[in-house]
């Protein structure tokens, strides 16, 4: 260890405050004694950053990894960060991070901060865990499919006496880290596991309800605007101390900070403000996929006599804690993935919190004295709009991923797994018939060939499918950069955003540079040679590449750096994984004699095949995969104005506002999916419940496939393009 220098010194001081020192040697303990421990406490208290730490200490290490989950990326880095530094040592060294596509650990890491899929990835890999000692679930209350999947496999591994002993050495110890809440419901589903409960002080929050926003604020992002008044007016009337505005993702929050940033410049100090020891408004932003080195400024106590003005996104609520904040400016809404059941896929949306949020987003107002919380949105809104708790995301997201990975574990009756809250059954039926579509479990529900590889991707089956194909066929040179294109944030920079939400991005602000970016993106799309946005992807992926001056040529193309940075990363890894799969196991090789020009679009329809649809009448298009939704082309596609001359298309993603826009999408020609398209209607998914059990009969399974043949394949017109 490195000798200790003053700032140092005052690190260990200042953890040495924290509720959760106290209890160090009664934790370290209760560790050691049993082999289920939940661990509770307020946000803040010291779970995330010194338990570990601890453990540690006490040697825990000698045998295994410490491994500790989060749910958000960004909150793995950062505490590992944090904690590396504490340690003093070097990040990547003893103390380490891997989140999807950056592993930042090596061969001496011996406490390493992770997402929850990267654990469900290792147990994929290694499924009794033989690396670790200690696992800890952090951050359980969030909810995360991925956690709650871990929690349901680790308490499946114990259930069985003896089993979670196979194969290894020495014994594994599970630690569940939550805030506050459904305690005994988590104590209980591990099979009655002992509490640590670290007490810790709170100081009273006052909130107050506001006039202005309500419900039909989420079509117009109005909630912005509403959040800088209400901060703008917190600083100018308010004593001393820190603000924390909670909005919903990125592009709100750097509007926010701009519009604030703005308004601030016009203070006049000496006759607009209350406290007048108030002398000054730092303004920073925090979101999940910010640069890591600007994250370090939000820990930071500002200078002197300055303000400091945190707007951040739910990830500031429990996954990371900022010292001195005294009021709370609460958005009233949180983005967040749901199954939308009308166009059948997953969609990022804005939508009100739960009650339950809004008091943990208000409590972060009293950690070191007593605070205030100003809710922008009306009391009637938190009355009808704001359910009690948030649901699971288990409960509304798609689980087709999670169930491949649990039939891949040898989970194969994935309705019976224990679940700390069930999904609907549907869901999972969902999941089972997508993955009977790409072809990755078959009739019985069992794992095939294909499946077996498709897991191995940090992809969406369907993406991975196109991937695979594109490379029995020996051209992965099309389609991984485009997957790791559509794995990364957005490429293109829009100067200002007006509204995330609404239609069409309007300009405002700097109508000019919004016109330029948009010239530029247009001459790429031009230059990949077709009317294709995944094209597009490929030809930015290259053009980018081989420019020898990669920074330089973003900038000039309206291209963010950082994103393309991360995708050339992405697609190197996924190459590996792909070699790594061809060189160990039989890799399907296919052969393809038609055109060279479709090779392309042709890949992507074995994988896109979910997402087609038919144009129907003027823009409008319609899905093919028995919801029949009406789609149009959004306005940021190559494609947009060009609708009248298409007929059949597939698409990457959708967004819903008003209208179902489609985004990323490429024309295609009917008799390419034409083979395809049956097997979108070839399985009930009530019928597939019979599979999803443990036990089909021969008898019952001949029936079933007779009751099938009998079924009429749909009718599509064979109109193209
Ligand atoms: P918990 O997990 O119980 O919510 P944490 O261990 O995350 O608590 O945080 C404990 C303390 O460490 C908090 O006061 C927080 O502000 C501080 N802290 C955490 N990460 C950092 C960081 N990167 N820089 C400075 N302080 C930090
Ligand atoms: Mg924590």
């Amino acid at each position: 260890m490195s000798k200790s220098t003053d700032s140092k010194e005052s690190e260990s001081q200042q953890s040495k405050q924290l509720p959760i020192y106290r209890h160090k040697a009664e934790l370290i303990r209760a560790v050691k004694d049993s082999t289920f421990l939940l661990v509770t406490g307020e946000t803040g208290s010291g779970k995330t950053t010194q338990l570990p730490k601890y453990l540690h200490r006490a040697g825990f290490c000698k045998d295994g990894k410490i491994g500790i989950t989060q749910p958000r990326r960004v909150a793995a880095i950062t505490v590992a960060q944090r904690v590396a530094q504490e340690m003093h040592c070097t990040l990547g060294k003893e103390v380490g991070y891997q989140v999807r596509f950056d592993d930042c650990t090596s061969q001496s890491t011996a406490v390493k901060y992770m997402t929850d899929g990267c654990l469900l990835r290792e147990i994929l890999a290694d499924p009794v865990l033989s690396q670790y000692s200690v696992v800890i679930l952090d951050e359980v209350h969030e909810r995360s499919l991925n956690t709650d999947i871990l929690l349901g496999l680790l308490k499946k591994m114990f259930s069985k006496p003896g089993k979670a002993a196979e194969g290894r050495s020495f014994p594994l110890k599970v630690v569940v880290m939550s805030a506050t809440l459904e305690t005994d419901k988590l104590s209980s589903f591990l099979g009655d596991c002992p509490v640590f409960t670290i007490p810790g002080r709170t100081f009273p929050v006052t909130s107050t309800f506001g006039f202005a926003v309500g419900p039909k604020d989420i079509e117009s992002s109005g909630y912005v605007k509403e959040v800088v008044k209400v901060a703008l007016d917190v600083h100018t009337s308010e004593k001393a101390g820190d603000i924390l505005v909670f909005l919903t993702g990125q592009v709100e929050i750097e509007r926010a900070c701009d519009l604030l940033y703005e308004k601030a410049e016009s203070i006049d100090y000496r006759y607009d403000v209350e406290d007048q020891t108030v002398e000054g408004l730092l303004i920073l932003p925090l979101y999940g996929s910010m640069p890591t080195d600007q994250q370090r400024q939000i820990f930071q106590p500002p200078p002197s006599g300055i303000r400091k003005c945190v707007v951040a996104t739910n990830i500031a609520a429990t996954s990371l804690t900022i010292n001195g904040i005294k009021y709370i400016i609460d958005s009233g809404f949180v983005k967040q993935l749901n199954h939308n059941s009308r166009v059948g896929m997953d969609i990022l949306e804005v939508v009100p919190i739960s009650k339950s949020e809004a008091e943990q987003r208000a409590g972060r107002a009293g950690r070191t004295s007593a605070g205030k919380c100003f809710r922008i949105y009306t009391k009637e809104f938190w009355e009808k709009n704001m359910p009690e708790y948030t649901v699971p995301e288990i409960q509304r997201t798609s689980l087709t991923a999670v169930v491949l990975t649990l039939k891949c574990l040898g989970v194969h009756d994935v309705i019976r797994f224990p679940y700390l809250d069930c999904p609907e059954e549907r869901f999972i039926l969902e999941a089972l018939k997508q993955l009977y579509q790409f072809d990755a479990i078959d009739r019985r529900g069992r794992v095939t060939r294909l499946g077996e590889l498709m897991v191995e991707f940090p992809l969406h089956p369907g993406l991975t499918r196109a991937v695979l194909k594109a490379a029995s066929l020996g051209c992965q040179d099309l389609l991984l950069p485009v997957a790791a294109m559509l794995s990364v944030e957005n490429i293109f920079i829009r100067p200002e955003l007006c509204g995330v939400n609404t239609d069409v991005l309007l300009p405002s602000g700097h109508p000019e540079k919004q016109k330029e970016a948009d010239e530029k993106h247009k001459a790429l799309a031009t230059k990949s040679g077709s009317m294709n946005d995944f094209a597009t992807l490929l030809a930015v992926f290259q053009l980018c590449k081989s420019s020898g001056r990669p920074s330089a040529w973003c900038k000039d193309h309206w291209v963010h750096w950082r994103a393309l940075k991360s995708a050339f990363s992405v697609e190197t890894q996924l190459r590996e994984i792909l070699l790594r799969l061809q060189q160990k196991r039989d890799f399907p090789v296919d052969t393809y004699d038609g055109e060279k020009s479709e090779l392309f679009r042709r890949c992507l329809c074995t994988g896109y095949f979910t997402n087609v649809a038919r144009r129907s009448v003027g823009k409008v298009f319609c899905t093919m995969d028995g919801h029949g939704s009406m789609i149009h082309i959004h306005p940021s596609s190559s494609l947009f104005d060009h609708e009248g001359k298409l007929n059949w298309i597939i698409f990457h993603d959708v967004l819903v506002t008003s209208k179902v826009y489609v985004r990323t999408a490429c024309p295609i020609r009917y008799e390419w999916v034409k083979d395809l398209l049956p097997k979108l209607h070839e399985v009930d998914v009530y019928e597939l419940s019979s599979v999803a059990r443990e036990e089909v009969t021969d008898e019952e399974m001949k029936k079933w496939e007779t009751r099938e043949a009998a079924k009429r394949q749909p009718e599509v017109s064979t109109e193209d393009v």
